[in-house]
């Protein structure tokens, strides 16, 4: 898998509607590869509920909940990262993984959840579209992630685990290994 870290800033939250799509935002980018995700203004719940499932199913995927985006984005970028915000307006997705693949430093994803700030837009190295069309955050990180690692992601291990799952063709098998 690719050397570099990867974290997942989401910076819409619409209290209560969001939840659930935020906490899938969360799954995603901990089962695809991403190590770090901050969530702007959301509820803490979510964090408690990605803690479980790292003690289930192991790894040490850290949720952030956090009051300011902007200074987690100019962080990131003065730290010598890269920042790609995931928008159907932005650019074609093969040329710009092909970019960020060649650019330096870790990668900060952002997704928003409604219309997100139009300073985002200038604040980001690579505005990224997944398709041109509207359609979900956790489906644009999920294609986005996955053609970053180029499938790689599903082969990292999660360390701690209690539990581990034996894929198989018929039926559930899971093992405490
Ligand atoms: N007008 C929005 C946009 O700029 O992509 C769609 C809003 S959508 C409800 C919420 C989030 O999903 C967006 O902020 C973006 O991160 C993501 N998203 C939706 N469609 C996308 C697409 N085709 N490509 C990349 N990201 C997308």
């Amino acid at each position: 898998m690719d050397e570099r870290t990867v974290h997942v800033l989401r910076i819409g939250h619409r209290i209560v509607r969001d939840d659930r799509m935020t906490t899938h935002i969360c799954l995603v980018a901990r089962a695809f590869g991403a190590k770090k995700a901050y969530l702007y203004d959301a509820d803490p719940k979510i964090k408690e509920s990605i803690e479980a499932v790292n003690k289930r199913w192991g790894g040490k995927f850290e949720v952030q909940i956090v009051d300011e985006w902007r200074r987690i984005v100019r962080d990131w970028r003065s730290k010598g990262g890269v920042v790609v915000h995931l928008t159907m307006y932005g650019m074609e997705l093969d040329e710009a993984v092909q970019e960020v693949d060649d650019s330096k430093g870790n990668i900060l994803v952002v997704v928003g959840a409604e219309k997100v700030p139009r300073e985002m837009y200038d604040l980001s190295d690579f505005n990224v579209s997944v398709g041109n069309q509207p359609h979900s955050e956790v489906a644009a990180l999920a294609v986005f992630l996955d053609r970053l690692f180029k499938g790689k992601e599903f082969k990292q291990r999660f360390v701690y685990t209690k539990y581990k799952v034996v894929p198989s063709r018929k039926g559930k098998r899971v093992v405490t290994p």
